[in-house]
C-alpha cells in the first residue's frame, strides 16, 4: 500500500513536471514566433523606408524643408509616391520634421484621407522622435490603437550629416495575435492541467500529513508525548533484546501531587517528567508511558553495564535535585527505578519487563528514590506475562472493582461487617477472581497498584455508607512502605475511617527475622492506636503458628474455611476448630468462621460459641450492601 502510494505520487510528479515543461515551451514558442515575425516585418518596413528615402533624396539634395516649401509640385509628386506605399499592412506613411521650437510638423503625408497639410503641427511622442533625431538611427515603438496593436517605424533622413526629417510608417502585424489565438487554448489546457496536478499534489501532501499525524497520535500518549503501550507492544516484537537495557521508572508518591495541588498539577508534573527524561536520554533511547505515572525506558546498550547504571543514576539525581514550578508552587518529585541490564537472558522480553517491575517494587519497598537491579535473573514466579498484561490493562482502565461479603453476628443474625473482595474485568467483560491473578503479580509494582486501588475503593465505601469493612493484606504490605504509608496517609486525612476498618492478615509467608517481627509489631500497634482492628486470616492452614498471638496485637481470628467446610464430616477438623476457638476465647480474641455453606454448619459453629460467621449460606459477595 505504501509503495503503491509512493509510485502514484512519483507518477503524478513526473506528469506535473512534463506539463510544466510543455506549458513553458508553448510560451517560448509563441514568443520566438512573434519575435521572428516582428523581425521579418521590420526588415520589410525598413526596406520600404529606405526606398522612400532614396526616392526623396533624388529630388531634394540640399535642404528638405526649404526645397519642399518652395516647390508645391514636387510636394504633390512625392506625396503621390508615398500614397503608393500606404497599403496594408501599412496604415500611415508620412514624413515630419522638427522646427526650431522642437515641434514636429508635416513635410509630406501619404494618407489617403484627412491628409496632414505641409507644415501642419502633429502631436507625437516627442521623446522617441527626438531620440531618432539625435541617434540618426531607425527605431520603432508599438502602441495600441483601439483593439489593434500598431508599430511605428521611424527612419531618419540624413542630408549632409544632419537629420532633416523622419519617415514614419505605422503598420500592424496581425500574425502574432493570430498565433496567440491559435496557441491560447493550448495554453489554457496546460494551465488547467497544471492547476489540477497542483491541487492533486496538495491533496496528496495533506493526506500524507494526516496519515503521519494519525499514525503518530496512535503511537503516542496525548498528555506527555511519550510512546504509548500500543506502540510498546509493537516495539517488543521488533527489537533485538541484546541491544537494549530496560528501565522501569515510577514517580514516588505521585498521588500526593494530585491530592495537594490538583489533577492539573499532576498532569503538569507528568509532562515535565517526560520532558526531563527526554532531555537526559539520547535519540535512540525510547520512552514509553507504561501506566499512570510509570514509564518504561529502553536504553540502547553500547558498552559497559556501568554506563546504563550511570544513566539511571543521572535520571534519579536529576529529579531529586530539581523542582518543577507550577503556578506559584515548587513541585518536587523523586523516582524509583528497576533495571534489567540483559533482557536477552530472559525467555521473553515480557519476562524481562516483569523482572524490571520486580526490581522497581523492591526500590519502592525499601524506601523509594532508589535504583534496584542485580544480575540474578530468576523470576520470582514464572507465570505467563500475558496475564500480567491483562491485569495491568484492567487496573489502568478502571476495570477493578470490589465486592462485599457480609460477616454475621451469629447470635443476633445481623451483619456486623463486610469483607472486601477484589475483582477484575477483562476487555470482554468477564469477571476474574483473585485466585487467578494475585499470584501472578506478587512482588511487582502491579501488586502495589492493585492493593492501593482496593484500599481507595474501600475507604470510599466506608465514607459513603459508614459501614465497617475488612480488607485482606499480607504481612509484607505492612512491613513494606508502600501500602502501609497509604493507609496512614488516608486515616490521617480522615481519622474516623480507622474505626470502620479491619485488616485481615494472611499468614502466607513466614517472617524470618526478629527485626521484621519487631517492625511488624510496631506498625500494627500504630494502626491499632488509630482504631483499626487486626484479624489473622485463614488460621488453621499454612504456617498457623500459635506463637503469632504472643507478639502480634491481634483482635480477631478467622478460622480457615476448609476446616469449617469439613466440620460435619471430619472429626479432626471439628476438634481443631473447637480447640482454636477455646484458645482464642481464652485470650480474648474474637472468632470468625468462614465458609458457612448450610444450616447444619451454622448450627455446629453456633454450638461451639463462635461469635461471627461468613459464607454463602449467610450472604454471597455482592457489589451492593445486603
Ligand atoms: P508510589 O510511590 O508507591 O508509586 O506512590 P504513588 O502515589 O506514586 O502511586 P499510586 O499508584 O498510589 O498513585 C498513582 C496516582 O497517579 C493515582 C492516579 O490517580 C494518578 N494518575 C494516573 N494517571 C494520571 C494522569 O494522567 N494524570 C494525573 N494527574 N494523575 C494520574
Ligand atoms: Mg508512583
Ligand atoms: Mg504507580
Amino acid at each position: 500500500m505504501k509503495t503503491l502510494n509512493k509510485l502514484l505520487i512519483g507518477i503524478i510528479v513526473v506528469i506535473g513536471v512534463m506539463i510544466s515543461i510543455l506549458y513553458i515551451s508553448t510560451y517560448e514558442v509563441e514568443n520566438r514566433l512573434q519575435n521572428n515575425l516582428n523581425r521579418m516585418f521590420l526588415s520589410h518596413v525598413d526596406a520600404v523606408a529606405h526606398h522612400i528615402e532614396r526616392f526623396i533624396k533624388k529630388y531634394c539634395k540640399e535642404n528638405l524643408y526649404t526645397e519642399l516649401k518652395s516647390n508645391p509640385q514636387l510636394r504633390d509628386y512625392l506625396q503621390d509616391a508615398l500614397e503608393l506605399t500606404t497599403a496594408p499592412p501599412h496604415k500611415f506613411v508620412y514624413i515630419l520634421y522638427r522646427d526650431k521650437h522642437g515641434h514636429f510638423r508635416y513635410l509630406l503625408d501619404g494618407s489617403l484621407e484627412d491628409k496632414g497639410e505641409f507644415n501642419q503641427k502633429l502631436d507625437v511622442n516627442s521623446k522617441i522622435w527626438n531620440r531618432a533625431y539625435k541617434s540618426k538611427q531607425a527605431l520603432y515603438f508599438s502602441h495600441q490603437d483601439s483593439d489593434i496593436l500598431y508599430i511605428t517605424y521611424l527612419y531618419p533622413i540624413v542630408l549632409h550629416g544632419s537629420v532633416q526629417g523622419i519617415i514614419a510608417i505605422d503598420f500592424t502585424n496581425e500574425l502574432p495575435s493570430t498565433i496567440s489565438t491559435i496557441i491560447s487554448p493550448l495554453k489554457k489546457v496546460f494551465a488547467y492541467l497544471f492547476f489540477a496536478i497542483f491541487l492533486l499534489l496538495a491533496l496528496l501532501a495533506y493526506q500524507g500529513w494526516l496519515y503521519l499525524h494519525t499514525k503518530k497520535s496512535a503511537l503516542t500518549d496525548p498528555l506527555t508525548g511519550a510512546y504509548n503501550r500500543n506502540y510498546l507492544h509493537k516495539f517488543l516484537y521488533e527489537i533485538n533484546p541484546q541491544e537494549y537495557a530496560i528501565l522501569m521508572l515510577d514517580i514516588d508518591h505521585f498521588k500526593k501531587i494530585n491530592d495537594n495541588y490538583g489533577h492539573k498539577a499532576g498532569d503538569f508534573v507528568l509532562k515535565n517528567v517526560y520532558k526531563t527524561l527526554h532531555s537526559i536520554l539520547r535519540n535512540h533511547d525510547l520512552i514509553f508511558r507504561y501506566g499512570g505515572e510509570e514509564f518504561i525506558i529502553f536504553i540502547k546498550r553500547n558498552g559497559k553495564e556501568e554506563n546504563i547504571i550511570q544513566i539511571a543514576e543521572r535520571i534519579r539525581t536529576t529529579f531529586y535535585t530539581t523542582a518543577f514550578i507550577y503556578e506559584e508552587h515548587s513541585l518536587k518529585v523523586t523516582v524509583s527505578i528497576g533495571i534489567i541490564l540483559h533482557p536477552e537472558k530472559f525467555k521473553s522480553i515480557k519476562d524481562a519487563i516483569k523482572k524490571a517491575d520486580e526490581f522497581l517494587y523492591e526500590a519502592k519497598r525499601t524506601g523509594r528514590n532508589k535504583i534496584c537491579y542485580n544480575t540474578d535473573y530468576t523470576l520470582t514466579k514464572t507465570k505467563t506475562t500475558r496475564e500480567v498484561d491483562i491485569i495491568k490493562d484492567a487496573i489502568d482502565n478502571r476495570r477493578l472493582f470490589i465486592e462485599l461479603q457480609p460477616i454475621y453476628d451469629i447470635n443476633s443474625m445481623q451483619p456486623v461487617r463486610y469483607e472486601v473482595l477484589v475483582r477484575l474485568k477483562d476487555r470482554e467483560g468477564n469477571v476474574i477472581y483473585p485466585g487467578a491473578f494475585l499470584e501472578n503479580i506478587a512482588y511487582t509494582t502491579l501488586y502495589n497498584s492493585l492493593t492501593k486501588e482496593v484500599l481507595r475503593q474501600t475507604f470510599d465505601t466506608i465514607q459513603t455508607y459508614k459501614v465497617p469493612l475488612s480488607i485482606n493484606l499480607n504481612f509484607s504490605d505492612i512491613t513494606d512502605n508502600v501500602v502501609y504509608e497509604m493507609i496512614l496517609q488516608e486515616i490521617e486525612k480522615n481519622r474516623e475511617l480507622a474505626n470502620f476498618l479491619v485488616i485481615e492478615l494472611l499468614e502466607n509467608e513466614a517472617l524470618p527475622t526478629y527485626e521484621e517481627h519487631e517492625d511488624l509489631k510496631k506498625r500494627l500497634q500504630k494502626l491499632k492506636e488509630y482504631g483499626i482492628k487486626i484479624a489473622i486470616d485463614d488460621f488453621g492452614s499454612g504456617y498457623s503458628n500459635f506463637e503469632i498471638f504472643k507478639y502480634l496485637p491481634i483482635d480477631i481470628l478467622k478460622i480457615d474455611g476448609t476446616l469449617i467446610k469439613e466440620i460435619e464430616k471430619s472429626k479432626v477438623s471439628y476438634l481443631m476448630v473447637k480447640s482454636i476457638t477455646s484458645f482464642a476465647q481464652a485470650i480474648n480474641i474474637k472468632v470468625v468462621a468462614e465458609f458457612i455453606e448450610n444450616e447444619k454448619i451454622l448450627q455446629t459453629v453456633s454450638r461451639l460459641n463462635i461469635q461471627y460467621g461468613q459464607g454463602f449460606y449467610l450472604g454471597k459477595p455482592s457489589k451492593h450492601l445486603q
